[in-house]
């Protein structure tokens, strides 16, 4: 598949009325960065991210769980995901919490 021509698609999403709503809303209930609270930095949010991604999904798109996060933890996050296929965040004992990961494949 034409990965750009896929990304274009999506890209159309984000100019939708319903998301620009849906993305105020998400930024009013959370206005600080998820990532960043993790770390305990404070961070004004910018971005509605969905927590799943969509895949161009709409209705992913549409229902999704979303979190808010600054540009620099958005650019970052999805960096590494585009990187290797999955996130390399990892819960309090240690464990990778994305399912993609392979050690969770492993499981
Ligand atoms: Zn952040």
């Amino acid at each position: 598949m034409d990965k750009s021509s896929t990304r274009t698609r999506w890209q159309a999403y984000y100019s939708t009325s319903f998301w620009l709503r849906r993305r105020k809303l998400q930024l009013k209930n959370e206005p600080l960065c998820r990532m960043c609270l993790a770390r305990g930095i404070v961070t004004p949010a910018k971005v509605a991210d969905h927590i799943e991604p969509h895949q161009g999904d709409w209705n992913k798109f549409k229902l999704g769980a979303l979190q808010s996060l600054c540009f620099d933890c958005h650019d970052r996050a999805k960096r590494l995901i585009d990187l290797h296929g999955y996130g390399l965040d990892v819960d309090d004992d240690g464990w990778p919490t994305d399912p993609k990961h392979p050690a969770n494949k492993m499981r």
